[in-house]
């Protein structure tokens, strides 16, 4: 059954982010079930979930109270529109996400992925300053950072700054005001670390005031960049970002798309810094990693700016916009954060993946190890001395997530970086089972123990 469904698959599937043309030289890894931070492929073979599912599961697969929610809600409705109607699933999310997020954000927009929850936050805020009660028209750029990453729809795009998915598109896209990600392993100024870490801090800074007239909101993802290859910033940096905000008057828009739910420590990255942004994006762990939701919070401030006439209303909405069943998810998905005190209970399996990744400094083409939390990058290089990146023809990361799955273990790389970020709900033993799995796919590809 394996060898036809694969072949299937390559005849008809289009996957993301992929050579076709190298997926179709090799056998592809085809998931029928899951449980807990287990995958399970069509051969019963069982697989740590090493990156929750491209980051979006929290409490394990298949959890009963998701199950039981989601079942509950079939049983009801599956959907129903927001367009002129309301919906019982999405007005509990909505109370539930104001009570949870910084004070400033009351409401909250539905969309169901992260790309639209940014491309939507970025309307917005483009709106708002066309329609205060003292417009400011000329405020209509973004600021955003070198290698960001805010998703794959054009607007989105535009904020984005990886060359490597975004430069084809350039002539599709938007100008941006861009400043350099506070990356100190290999820094922008060719710095030393801490010279490196209020250089960059000063630079942003200054570009804000300086841009301060035109810009209309800065997008950030707070403390972790992580499609660019889980930079961590400084600390401090996130919190001076948002005083400079304030003081030039740019709204400041977090992309908690990635950080949110739980994966830094806390329920937001930007709580680590108590940081309120102006608009906030939610999306792959809302649902706990089970059904495609979104949603962009915003201050009642920007909300005023949409009230009065009909045209002053904001133009936008998706067919699924507060879909029931991944309303009812994600609703199951926060009470488990709540009941069981998970953040609280996280503590000493952050310190577990702290203490299990220090061993990978023994590794001679490890350069970095990257940790906030429970994400974690593991920079690998040919020359550690010189930070001497890898031949990106040799695909290091990807042979590394291959050996790795040879072990039991689902990772992906982002180039040469590769990633850590379990559910939330890994166990001990897993965590070790995880670390183990690629510290020796590591080793073994790299020949540098
Ligand atoms: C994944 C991601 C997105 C895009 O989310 P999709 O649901 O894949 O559209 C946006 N921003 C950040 C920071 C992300 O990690």
């Amino acid at each position: 059954m394996t060898d036809k469904l694969a072949a299937k698959d390559k005849q008809y599937l289009w996957h993301p982010f992929t050579q076709m043309s190298q997926w179709d030289e090799e056998d592809p890894l085809i998931i029928e079930q899951a449980e807990g931070v287990y995958l399970i492929d069509t051969q019963g073979r069982r697989y740590i979930d090493g990156v929750s599912s491209l980051w979006c599961n929290v409490h394990g697969h298949r959890r009963p109270e998701i199950d039981r929610a989601v079942r509950k809600q079939l049983d009801r409705m599956a959907h129903s529109t927001l367009l002129g109607l309301a919906g019982v699933p999405s007005i509990r999310l909505a109370e539930r996400l104001v009570n949870l997020a910084p004070e400033p954000l009351t409401r909250v927009f539905y969309s169901d992925s992260g790309s639209t929850a940014v491309e939507i936050a970025l309307k917005m805020a483009f709106q708002y300053w066309q329609q205060r009660s003292e417009p400011k028209p000329e405020k209509k750029k973004f600021l955003t950072w070198t290698s960001a990453y805010h998703g794959d729809t054009i607007g989105s795009v535009s904020l984005g700054g990886m060359d490597l998915f975004h430069q084809i598109y350039k002539p599709l896209l938007f100008e941006t005001v861009q400043v350099p990600q506070p990356f100190c392993y290999r820094c922008p100024y060719d710095l030393q670390r801490e010279s490196c870490e209020t250089k960059c801090a000063d630079d942003a800074i200054e570009t804000i005031h300086r841009h301060a007239d035109e810009l209309a909101a800065v997008v950030i993802e707070p403390i972790v960049y992580g499609a660019s290859g889980i930079v961590t910033a400084p600390e401090g940096y996130l919190s001076a970002v948002r005083n400079a905000c304030t003081k030039s008057n740019v709204l400041l828009i977090a992309d908690e798309v990635a950080v949110g739910f739980g994966r830094t420590g806390t329920m937001f990255a930007c709580e680590q810094e108590g940081v309120a942004p102006d608009l906030l994006c939610l999306a792959k762990g809302l649902t706990g990693g089970y059904l495609p939701l979104a949603a962009t919070l915003a201050t009642e401030q920007i909300y005023g700016a949409f009230l009065g006439e009909s045209r002053r209303k904001f133009f936008h909405g998706h067919t699924y916009t507060g879909n029931a069943l991944a309303c009812a998810a994600a609703l199951a998905n926060l009470e488990i954060f709540e009941e069981q005190r998970v953040l609280a209970n996280l503590k000493p399996m952050i310190s577990a993946l702290s203490e299990g990744l220090a061993r990978f400094g023994d590794l001679l083409h490890v350069g970095e190890i990257r940790q906030r939390g429970m994400i974690a990058g593991l920079e690998l290089v040919k020359d550690r001395d010189g930070k001497k990146p890898y031949d990106p023809a040799r695909g290091i990361g990807h042979n590394v997530v291959l050996r790795a799955r040879s072990k039991g273990v689902v990772i992906r790389p982002l180039g040469d970086v590769i990633v850590l970020m379990p559910p939330l709900s890994i166990t001990f033993d897993e965590m070790k089972m995880l670390l183990n799995a690629v510290y020796d796919a590591i080793r073994e590809e790299t020949d540098g123990a």
